[in-house]
Protein backbone atom coordinates (compact mmCIF):
# COMPACT_ATOMS: atom_id res chain seq x y z
CA UNK A 1 0.00 0.00 0.00
CA UNK A 2 1.67 3.48 -0.69
CA UNK A 3 0.19 6.57 0.27
CA UNK A 4 -1.93 9.02 -1.97
CA UNK A 5 -2.08 12.51 -1.45
CA UNK A 6 -5.14 14.71 -2.89
CA UNK A 7 -6.01 17.96 -1.46
CA UNK A 8 -9.39 18.39 -0.07
CA UNK A 9 -11.99 21.25 1.02
CA UNK A 10 -10.63 23.86 -0.99
CA UNK A 11 -11.46 27.22 0.30
CA UNK A 12 -10.66 31.23 -0.32
CA UNK A 13 -9.57 33.21 2.79
CA UNK A 14 -10.66 36.89 2.07
CA UNK A 15 -9.17 38.95 4.91
CA UNK A 16 -9.81 43.04 5.98
CA UNK A 17 -6.88 45.39 5.00
CA UNK A 18 -4.39 44.78 7.46
CA UNK A 19 -3.32 47.89 9.86
CA UNK A 20 -0.15 47.81 8.30
CA UNK A 21 -2.22 49.12 4.53
CA UNK A 22 -4.60 51.28 6.14
CA UNK A 23 -4.46 54.74 5.11
CA UNK A 24 -5.71 55.87 8.70
CA UNK A 25 -3.16 56.42 11.59
CA UNK A 26 -5.73 55.18 13.93
CA UNK A 27 -5.52 51.81 14.41
CA UNK A 28 -8.90 49.97 14.83
CA UNK A 29 -10.33 48.31 17.97
CA UNK A 30 -11.16 44.95 18.59
CA UNK A 31 -14.73 45.92 17.68
CA UNK A 32 -14.14 47.89 14.91
CA UNK A 33 -11.84 44.63 13.37
CA UNK A 34 -15.10 42.56 13.79
CA UNK A 35 -17.26 44.71 12.52
CA UNK A 36 -15.02 45.02 9.31
CA UNK A 37 -14.58 41.58 9.10
CA UNK A 38 -18.70 41.05 9.28
CA UNK A 39 -19.12 43.39 6.76
CA UNK A 40 -16.77 42.37 4.11
CA UNK A 41 -18.89 39.08 5.04
CA UNK A 42 -21.80 40.26 4.13
CA UNK A 43 -20.67 42.15 0.98
CA UNK A 44 -18.68 38.83 -0.12
CA UNK A 45 -22.00 36.74 0.25
CA UNK A 46 -24.04 39.26 -1.56
CA UNK A 47 -21.88 39.45 -4.88
CA UNK A 48 -21.28 35.48 -5.12
CA UNK A 49 -24.93 34.81 -4.44
CA UNK A 50 -25.70 31.77 -6.85
CA UNK A 51 -22.02 30.88 -7.81
CA UNK A 52 -19.99 27.90 -6.17
CA UNK A 53 -20.18 29.91 -2.11
CA UNK A 54 -20.54 26.86 0.65
CA UNK A 55 -20.34 28.83 3.80
CA UNK A 56 -18.65 32.47 4.96
CA UNK A 57 -17.63 32.46 7.75
CA UNK A 58 -15.59 35.29 10.14
CA UNK A 59 -12.98 33.78 11.95
CA UNK A 60 -10.22 35.33 14.21
CA UNK A 61 -7.07 34.53 15.94
CA UNK A 62 -6.76 35.14 19.92
CA UNK A 63 -3.36 37.23 20.52
CA UNK A 64 -1.83 37.10 24.05
CA UNK A 65 -0.24 40.02 24.84
CA UNK A 66 1.20 42.18 27.96
CA UNK A 67 -1.09 44.62 28.57
CA UNK A 68 1.66 47.25 29.77
CA UNK A 69 4.15 47.01 27.16
CA UNK A 70 2.13 45.07 24.54
CA UNK A 71 5.22 42.47 24.12
CA UNK A 72 3.92 38.60 23.37
CA UNK A 73 2.52 36.74 26.66
CA UNK A 74 4.71 34.03 26.85
CA UNK A 75 4.45 32.88 30.67
CA UNK A 76 1.37 30.04 31.39
CA UNK A 77 0.59 32.76 34.44
CA UNK A 78 -2.52 35.12 33.80
CA UNK A 79 -0.46 37.52 35.44
CA UNK A 80 2.78 37.52 35.10
CA UNK A 81 4.78 38.00 31.84
CA UNK A 82 8.30 36.61 33.28
CA UNK A 83 9.48 40.32 33.89
CA UNK A 84 8.75 41.39 30.14
CA UNK A 85 8.81 45.25 31.46
CA UNK A 86 9.00 46.69 34.50
CA UNK A 87 5.39 47.11 35.49
CA UNK A 88 5.10 43.18 34.44
CA UNK A 89 8.18 43.35 37.20
CA UNK A 90 7.03 45.87 40.38
CA UNK A 91 3.21 44.39 39.65
CA UNK A 92 4.71 40.49 40.14
CA UNK A 93 6.96 41.83 43.36
CA UNK A 94 3.71 43.59 44.82
CA UNK A 95 1.79 40.41 44.86
CA UNK A 96 4.30 38.74 46.26
CA UNK A 97 4.80 41.28 49.12
CA UNK A 98 1.04 40.75 49.95
CA UNK A 99 0.88 37.10 49.81
CA UNK A 100 3.67 37.01 52.09
CA UNK A 101 1.52 39.57 54.20
CA UNK A 102 -1.22 37.96 54.04
CA UNK A 103 0.44 34.70 55.41
CA UNK A 104 2.24 36.45 57.80
CA UNK A 105 -0.93 37.84 59.32
CA UNK A 106 -2.94 34.17 59.58
ZN1 LIG B 1 5.22 43.87 29.70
Amino acid sequence: MAVKEQRVNFRVEVEIIPESARWSSTPRTERQSYDAANELAATTRRRLDGDECGTISVNSDLERTCEFCGRKWTEDSETYNGGCCNVDEDTEEAREAAAIVAKESV
